[in-house]
């Protein structure tokens, strides 16, 4: 896709919702850390009611460790993968407190090396915290850059590296929410709303239905 194209879209998302955010609902780079975290392969709706009353009393790596596993395990029961989310936020929580100060890390390798922080985790926290241009590719990111024609790749972390070098510098910041909430509200993964969909004409996906 031209970068006039791909320059054209990202205006039209962004004089609707010209500074996008993730919603998920955190407090301080610690709870966003721990949201994010929780968010993997679940819904952010699903996440916010289980760290509504989870965040009033565990904001901090320290008040975490003293809630201890099988109490967060209770609170965030009802999120998926539950048990390995409980063990991970113990654990990466531990590490905070004894190697970065019970401060997130503003660094990417630091953040990766925290228990069941991966790549995407890390980007997002990199975007939402520390306000760095980074593309978290989720599932939703994956399908729309690959479906409009940003680019042609076949795995998240391909994607990602392609959607950093074709993006304009000025988008990069908010570009993953842009495409993360397309993906969510009208580029849905089984039925596209084409018929909705602002960017329509620019878009390059051979089924989408048209207006
Ligand atoms: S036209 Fe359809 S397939 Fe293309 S981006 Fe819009 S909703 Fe998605």
């Amino acid at each position: 896709m031209k970068t006039q194209q791909i320059d054209k879209i990202f205006s039209i998302w962004a004089a609707e919702n010209p500074h996008p955010a993730t919603e998920l609902n955190y407090i301080n780079n610690y709870t966003l850390l721990v949201a994010v975290v929780l968010s993997a392969q679940s819904t952010d709706v699903g996440v916010n009611k289980a760290t509504k009353a989870l965040f009033k009393i565990a904001d901090t790596p320290q008040k975490m460790l003293k809630l201890g596993e099988e109490n967060l395990k209770k609170y965030i029961a009802t999120i998926g993968l539950y048990n390995a989310k409980a063990s991970n936020i113990i654990k990466l929580s531990q590490r905070l407190v004894d190697d970065f100060n019970s401060e997130v890390p503003n660094n990417f390798a630091k953040l990766k090396s925290l228990p069941g922080v991966g790549q995407k985790t890390a980007n997002v926290v990199l975007n939402c915290a520390f306000g760095q241009p980074t593309i978290a590719v989720d599932t939703h990111v994956f399908r729309v850059a690959n479906r409009i024609g940003f680019v042609d790749e076949n795995t998240p972390e391909k994607t990602e590296i392609a959607l950093l070098k074709i993006i304009p510098r000025k988008w990069q910041q908010h570009a993953h929410h842009w495409l993360i909430l397309h993906g969510r509200y009208i580029c849905k993964a089984r039925k596209p709303e084409c018929k909705k969909c602002k960017i329509e004409k620019f878009c390059n996906f051979k089924e989408k239905t048209q207006p």
